[in-house]
């Protein structure tokens, strides 16, 4: 971190600045110019708060030099990180791809979709159980009884599955749930975080629709921070001024964050684009630039389905996109 002093600092308020800076552990690199003083800060400087500091009398302006994530950060890990959900694994270079409804919503309907996208050569099945919905009259899952059924599919196809915990008190009925999700509306659910942080299971953390991407690495912070270190980040598309997407799916996160995190990163090009026709391509951008796997809305009769049906793939769809998926892994991996 490097301290910019006022001009007109006194003498000895310059010294008492520095005392206080090295009784905090840090080593201070004073740097005398001729108007200014520069002072660099050598040592852990991530609980110290750059607010907070640059307000004190006699400093100027404040800035940090290395991100304030340690246990996330790739210049602290430089190896990728493979997270493993039972059999399959993202990351390192190896890429999952999940697929499965928006909503669990009834027996019939998750088993016909887990079939079909196992036969299609899905790694993992998703359905929410409880579905966080904008308006309050909106279909919001079935609760435990979809997490129930998810079980049921999970047994007869052998798909791990993945689904949203929206709280704590949850966590009992989320034990045969292999991969759990934080979603975009619960990234900064700081309760929320530190209670997945304690558990043996991995966490897939969805990037808040207004979140930057230091924002959302200090929510995998969080988790990590607690001992849990199986976090694998997912794109989910930001909040623009895009007319006619659900939202802006922001591509270049994906190289991005593969710069900063050690984390695998995914990309639902489903909740980022909002339509069908959309997602395919979006999905297949995504695994050209890197992607460690993606996750996709598919139902087996989108325009019955309760929740999203604009951007749900068919079965037929999926099956066709999981092969071309395959072509563009092959082709970016020559
Ligand atoms: C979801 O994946 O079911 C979901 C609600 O996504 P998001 O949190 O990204 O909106
Ligand atoms: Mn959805």
């Amino acid at each position: 971190m490097i301290v910019v002093l006022r001009p007109d600092i006194s003498a000895e308020r310059k010294q008492e600045l520095i005392a206080a800076l090295e009784g905090r552990g840090l080593r201070v690199d004073v740097s005398e110019g001729t108007r200014q003083t520069v002072l660099g800060l050598v040592g852990d400087s991530s609980e110290l708060d750059e607010a907070a500091l640059a307000s004190l009398p006699g400093v100027e302006s404040v800035r940090r030099v290395s991100e304030p994530f340690l246990l996330c950060s790739r210049r602290e890990h430089p190896e990728s990180a493979v997270v493993q959900v039972g059999p399959v694994r993202f990351g390192g270079g190896h890429f999952a791809l999940i697929a499965g409804p928006c909503a669990v919503e009834s027996e019939e309907q998750i088993l016909a979709v887990a079939r079909a996208v196992k036969a299609a050569g899905a790694d993992m099945l998703r359905g929410g159980a409880f579905k966080p919905r904008t308006s309050p009259y909106d279909f919001s899952g079935l609760g435990e009884e979809g997490l129930r059924l998810l079980g049921l599919a999970r047994a007869e196809t052998g798909l791990p599955v993945v689904s949203e915990i929206m709280s704590v008190g949850q966590l009992p009925l989320f034990e045969d749930v292999d991969l759990l999700q934080v979603g975009a509306r619960s990234m900064q659910n700081f309760e929320l975080l530190r209670e997945l942080g304690r558990i043996d299971k991995p966490i897939l953390l969805k990037r808040a629709f207004s979140a930057t991407l230091r924002e959302l690495l200090m929510s995998a912070e969080h988790i990590m921070a607690g001992g849990n270190e199986r976090v694998i980040l997912c794109e989910r598309g930001i909040r623009t001024f895009s007319d006619y997407t659900r939202n802006t799916l922001d591509l270049s996160a994906v190289p991005e964050l593969h710069e900063l995190t050690q984390l695998p990163v995914i990309v639902d090009p489903s909740h980022a684009t909002g339509r069908s026709s959309l997602v395919g391509p979006m999905a297949l951008a995504a695994a050209a630039c890197g992607a460690d796997g993606v996750m996709i809305e598919v139902h087996g009769d989108p325009p019955r389905a309760l929740s999203d049906a604009a951007q749900a793939l068919d079965c037929a769809q999926f099956a066709a996109l999981a092969d071309r998926l395959r072509a563009v892994r092959k082709a970016a991996r020559a």
